[in-house]
């Protein structure tokens, strides 16, 4: 028996690697079963090319818990070492690796041990959860199998074993505080969260299955114990796209997502190999209307080892509201979010997932229009979001954004400038587009402009306000205006106007006696207008609001600061009731028609609330008596 010392200049590693390791401690397994399946994948590589004489039949890495013993064995059938390869790659390069690793991030705070996590300890985070650890392990030329021990200090022990297969077992005795990892459920978990999709198959304890023997009548069913495979080896997104039919990509979502109902809207399968190797598949789930975080989020593999879901910096912001799974081996995990953002090759990965989401959806709008607008509501908020935070995206998605009109039709942007360009233009040669962002609460405003033959967009996204903005930004003779912002004559104004059947006289006597019945915040103007038009409306000015709308949502000029509620009163000075109005004698009955009138118009406005409703009941009965 051979005993020594590790060369290094620590003298005892686990307090180290715990302390520094403690929050992300779980990821020894990852790392010990990656070993393993590079052993395996190695020795499959050799004698494909002939230089390992031996018979691999479908080899794979058994994981094992002995509560007795308080241990935990992860058996590999790979490579295997010999006695010398113990000495030099974990006496020597391990541990050089292990030490090096912890001068870098001695002085590092805990948090940023999620970092840390994914560095790859290799080996030696086995000491993060165990108090010994033992290597038995033989290799697939004809050298006898070695025996490892080491207990964390720097002393280990080197011996011969009769271990007679080939390959490797790692032997954890399970430290008093880690016992979690003795625990079936919680060994599950990690396999299930960490080598759900690693290449070489892995087994975790056996299970029963219902076999069916005989034909007909004979037939009968037995339950037979196979072994329990944790992980599914050759995911969908190491296939070839052609090799795929939809279906498959829709199992692989709810393999992927077990607790997702929905499927998803469509799929994008991303693979290149040059300039950086990188492949997954991205699916667009169906979005709500809010931008809350999302549980279910994309997950970044290393050659099919899970390292994270959180891709912040890899894949741009707009697209982490979808769904999948993206593999690359160039990604560089051992360095903080913001160097990752500055890295060129990183850079290069997110310009490419853009530009393949953008690509998806061209062709989606081209090839299948009807379907593309059926999706438009669940895929608004991704594409808007895109076209505000990136100007390459901005301009691939002008040509297939959507605006969806109230009544259901759905224009491109040119194909809206061109359709409403003649009703449409102001006198300042300004293209006015029409909007509502609530069919239901806007009704009579969308009523009286469809009265008119403008065309109302439905645009309803929280980001709204925001992306209007964009696109008047990107288009000077563009304006938008909600369809309350303003009275329609006045906003598009064409050159004929409507005569006023008020004298400049009767308008002096009603202005005052209307201004003192409104609230405080509310301007009146008269207008003259259509007699058909309401007697009195209320709006909000464009500008006023959509400062409202930013600042609640955060965003904005004024932050989250409180903003005035600021409103016109649009009084139309050709309908019927205003002359009635004026023409009443008593001053009693006047300011009743008038707080009426302006009731009803807040009202529709949903602007009445508590005692000034109840106000407006009561009149409302006395006004019918
Ligand atoms: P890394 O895997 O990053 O090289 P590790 O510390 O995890 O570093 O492992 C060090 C070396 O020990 C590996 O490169 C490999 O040569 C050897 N090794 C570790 N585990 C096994 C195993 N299960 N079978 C064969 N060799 C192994």
């Amino acid at each position: 028996m051979a005993t020594g010392n590790i060369n290094v200049s620590v003298e005892n590693i686990f307090p180290l690697i715990k302390k520094f390791l403690y929050s992300d401690h779980e990821i020894f397994l990852r790392e010990l079963i990656s070993n393993a399946t590079d052993a395996t994948l190695k020795l499959k590589h050799l004698a494909q090319i002939g230089e390992a004489k031996v018979a691999l039949e479908n080899p794979q890495i058994e994981v094992k818990i002995n509560k007795e013993d308080k241990t935990l064995h992860i058996i590999d059938q790979g490579i295997g070492m010999t006695a010398e390869e113990v000495e030099k790659y974990i006496n020597q390069i391990a541990f050089s690796g292990a030490e090096e690793f912890l001068e870098k991030y001695k002085d590092k705070s805990a948090k940023d041990a999620g970092i840390i996590g994914h560095f790859g300890l290799g080996f030696y985070s086995a000491f993060m959860v165990a108090k010994k650890v033992e290597i038995i392990t033989k290799s697939y030329t004809d050298a006898p199998a070695a025996h490892w021990v080491c207990d964390g200090s720097p002393s280990f022990t080197l011996e011969a074993h009769d271990k007679a297969d080939r390959g490797t077992e790692i032997i954890l005795h399970i430290a008093d505080d880690s016992t979690e990892f003795l625990e079936e459920y919680r060994v599950r978990e990690l396999l299930q969260k960490y080598n759900k999709f690693m290449p070489v198959p892995i087994k975790f304890g056996t299970k029963t299955e219902k076999k069916k023997e005989g034909e007909g009548e004979d037939a009968k069913e037995t339950e037979v114990t196979v072994d329990n495979i944790i992980n599914n080896p050759n995911p969908a997104w190491t296939k070839q796209p052609t090799d795929l039919a939809d279906e498959d990509y829709k199992s692989f979502y709810r393999e992927l997502y077990p607790m997702q109902f929905e499927a998803p809207l469509f799929h994008i399968h991303l693979n290149v190999d040059y300039p950086f190797n990188l492949t997954g598949i991205l699916y667009f789930p169906k979005l709500t209307q809010d931008l809350q975080i999302q549980k279910d989020r994309i997950q970044l593999y290393q050659n099919q080892v899970f390292v994270t879901d959180n891709v912040e910096g890899i894949v741009p912001e707009f697209l982490t509201m979808l769904r999948g799974v993206i593999d690359s081996p160039d990604i560089p995990l051992n360095v903080s979010r913001s160097y990752l953002q500055a890295d060129g090759n990183v850079k290069k990965i997110s310009g490419y997932i853009t530009k393949k989401v953008s690509d998806k959806l061209q062709s989606l709008f081209k090839e299948n229009r009807t379907d593309f607008e059926a999706k438009w509501n669940d895929i608004k908020l991704v594409i808007e979001y895109g076209m505000l935070s990136d100007d390459k995206f901005y301009e691939k998605a002008k040509s297939f954004a959507l605006f969806p009109t109230v009544d259901g039709k759905f224009y491109t942007f040119d194909e809206l400038k061109e359709s409403v360009k003649n009703l449409q233009t102001d006198k300042d040669d300004k293209l006015v587009l029409l909007y509502a962002t609530d069919k239901d609460a806007q009704h009579s405003y969308i009523d009286a402009a469809k009265e008119k033959n403008f065309e109302v967009l439905l645009l309803d996204s929280p980001l709204t306000a925001h992306y209007i903005q964009k696109l008047e930004s990107a288009h000077e003779k563009v304006t938008f205006a909600r369809v309350d912002a303003d009275h329609l004559d006045n906003l598009i104004k064409k050159d004929e106007t409507v005569i006023s059947k008020l004298s400049d006289a009767q308008k002096e006597t009603l202005k005052p006696i209307i201004t003192e019945a409104v609230p405080q915040n509310y301007v009146v103007q008269l207008e003259a207008m259509d007699s058909q038009a309401p007697p009195f409306m209320i709006t909000q000015p464009e500008f006023m609001r959509r400062m409202q709308d930013m600042s609640k949502m955060g965003g904005g000029m004024f932050g989250s600061s409180h903003m005035p509620e600021m409103y016109h009163l649009v009084v139309n000075t050709n309908h019927e009731l205003v002359s009635k109005i004026l023409e009443t004698k008593t001053k009693a009955k006047k300011e009743k028609l008038i707080k009426q009138g302006i009731d009803l118009a807040r009202l529709s406005q949903n602007l009445l609330k508590g005692e000034e409703m109840t106000a407006f009941i009561k009149r409302s009965f006395e006004l019918i008596k």
